[in-house]
């Protein structure tokens, strides 16, 4: 894996310096999820640079639950958060939960407390937000904030007992209420909710907010290099000033990164659980999802997902990656991986007039394209096939090479075939053609004869398998769906998925699996689908299409 991790950055420069000077002997980072919902992509940038880093430098690497918000957290989304970690090709050092941390951070409140640098607030949410000033003003101090320390023991200590109800009070940072940084106007750092936690039950009616528990998490941990988005930038100077202020031993340093965000998507686990509780995608796992259990089902690789955030890089700028820039990565990958096979998506039957009736005969195609380590299987072919309608044409325009009355194509891996006339039914749609072929034309037999122009894949009518394949397009319709003030869910793509029934030659398929893939002659990339096949139906899902137009920029 270490080619991959190839790409010096300036989080990398940082690390050099603290093993250089001897700051640090060795690093430790961490992934910090919120168990809200489930990973996304943007994740597996954070993942690949948290894991990266610690296994470039010999260091450790946690994997932390971030609950310290009861409401939203649960179980369902601690357990896909491991599987997706351990899928992208992770192992943590350790695992942990922020709430395992919640007698620790008590105390460490009751610190600020004892010194003067917190107290217990009864203005509501609102008032607190309405006196916090703004850029330009300073805020109005809290009619609460001079307080004693021993008032405000007692009262934390009630808070902590149940005795208030929820949002009657707060527990504040007592900072700087004229600060220029605004997150320094006495921070809220503990609030009531009186709600059952999903590890610690009902021990606990106060909760610590984000940007006191983070680095109080990070450093209990004894997290050396703690990464997050550039959104956090401004929170830096109050993660300081927590661990600091309460005096904890372990000092981490909190560097910020641009997240990664991909065009036609949304990319937070907020607006994703939006598009499952809507409806519009059939739960958190869709293939049209950007969650890792999406990209996983619809059969993305990891390795295909590790490049992609290599090659990203780290950034100080937010910017937006062409996500068709994943999709290269993906062919690159499975282009090695997936054996070839050969699936008509939209069938037209073909009946090879002068091909003996009844019989059926093997033919040996390569299993790889450019791989001949790969070998070969056999495929049957017979007098009846199926061939893409697609690729008829009853009135062909310029330049099409295949199928037309009178024209000549190579079958691939079989023979050449004329076609000589078609059949329509009472609506006017053809639903068959003819056509002869010309036994020696053999592919492989070295027939140097004639040429023709066309090639098109097809599949034995009598040995094939009836299977789904299941398209998609992106799911949102916008480059950027949330500029401009829209709405990502006013932009939802009405024809994201396809759904078609067609066949599959039956050599390579008849032992699939869920997940394994395949790449079908010109049609693309594909993988058998885990919710919707079953032993008798199998359904694939398409990964990407062959082709792009798109190009690497730094190649
Ligand atoms: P979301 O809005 O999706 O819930 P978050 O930032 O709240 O995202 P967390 O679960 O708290 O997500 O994040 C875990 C880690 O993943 C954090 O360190 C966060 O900075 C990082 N992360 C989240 N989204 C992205 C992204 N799009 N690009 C890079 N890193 C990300
Ligand atoms: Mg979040």
């Amino acid at each position: 894996m270490s080619s991959e991790n190839n790409r010096t950055n300036f989080i990398k420069n940082i690390i050099k310096d603290d093993l250089a000077s001897g700051k640090h002997d060795s690093i430790i980072t961490r992934f910090p999820p919120e168990p809200n919902g489930y990973l996304h992509i943007g994740h597996a940038k954070s993942i690949c640079l948290n894991f990266g880093l610690a296994n470039e430098f010999n260091g450790k690497v946690n994997m932390r639950f971030d609950d310290t918000n009861p409401l939203k957290e649960d179980e369902e989304y601690v357990n896909s958060i491991k599987e997706d970690v351990k899928w992208l090709g992770f192992n943590w050092d350790n695992l942990f939960f922020a709430s395992d941390y919640f007698d620790e951070m008590y105390k460490r409140a009751i610190v600020l407390i004892k010194k003067g640098k917190a107290y217990v607030c009864d203005l509501s949410q609102e008032e607190i937000r309405e006196t916090r000033g703004t850029l330009t003003e300073p805020g109005k101090e809290s009619p609460y904030r001079n307080r004693s320390v021993e008032e405000n023991l007692d009262l934390f200590e009630r808070m902590k007992n149940g005795e208030f109800k929820d949002g009657e009070k707060v527990l504040r940072a007592k900072i700087d209420m004229s600060s220029p940084n605004l997150n320094f106007r006495d921070p809220v750092i503990y609030r009531i909710s009186h709600s059952t936690h999903h590890n610690t039950g009902d021990k606990w009616c106060i909760y610590p907010m984000y940007s006191f528990a983070h680095p109080l998490e990070d450093a209990i941990e004894g997290i050396t290099h703690s990464i997050c988005t550039l959104e956090f930038e401004d929170q830096r100077p109050l993660y300081d000033w927590v661990v600091r202020e309460c005096e904890m031993e372990s000092v981490p340093r909190q560097i910020e990164f641009a997240r990664l965000n991909l065009t036609n998507t949304v990319m937070s686990k907020r607006k994703l659980k939006l598009l499952v509780d809507e409806g519009v995608t059939d739960g958190w796992d869709d293939p049209r999802m950007p969650t890792i259990s999406g990209v996983r089902r619809r059969g993305f690789t990891p390795e295909a997902i590790r490049a992609f955030c290599n090659e990203i890089g780290v950034a100080k700028a937010d910017s937006t990656v062409d996500s068709r820039l994943l999709d290269h990565f993906l062919r690159e990958d499975l282009q090695q991986k997936a054996p070839l096979a050969m699936a008509v998506l939209k069938p037209l039957k073909l009946v090879i007039t002068n091909y003996p009736e009844g019989q059926t005969e093997m033919l040996e195609v390569e299993n790889m394209a450019k791989n001949e380590e790969a070998g070969t299987r056999m495929v049957p072919f017979s007098r009846e096939l199926y061939i893409e309608r697609d690729d008829f044409m009853e009135e062909p325009v310029k330049k099409y090479r295949r199928f037309f009355v009178g024209n000549e194509v190579r079958l691939k891996g079989a023979y050449f075939v004329k076609c000589t006339d078609f059949v329509k039914d009472e609506n006017g749609e053809i639903v068959e053609i003819h056509g002869t072929y010309d036994p020696e034309t053999k592919s492989g037999s070295g027939f140097t004869g004639r040429k023709v122009k066309g090639t098109v894949h097809w599949v034995d009518a009598n040995n094939c398998v009836p299977c789904e394949f299941r398209l998609f397009e992106p799911l949102i319709l916008d480059n950027d769906p949330e500029n401009e003030g829209k709405h990502f869910l006013d932009q939802i793509n009405p024809n994201s998925l396809e759904v078609l029934q067609g066949y599959v030659e039956p050599t390579q398929i008849k032992d699939a699996k869920p997940l394994d893939k395949f790449q079908f002659v010109r049609n693309g990339f594909y993988s058998v689908d885990t919710k919707y096949t079953t032993d008798d139906k199998l359904v694939f899902n398409r990964i990407v299409p062959l082709k792009s137009s798109f190009k690497l920029e730094s190649k």
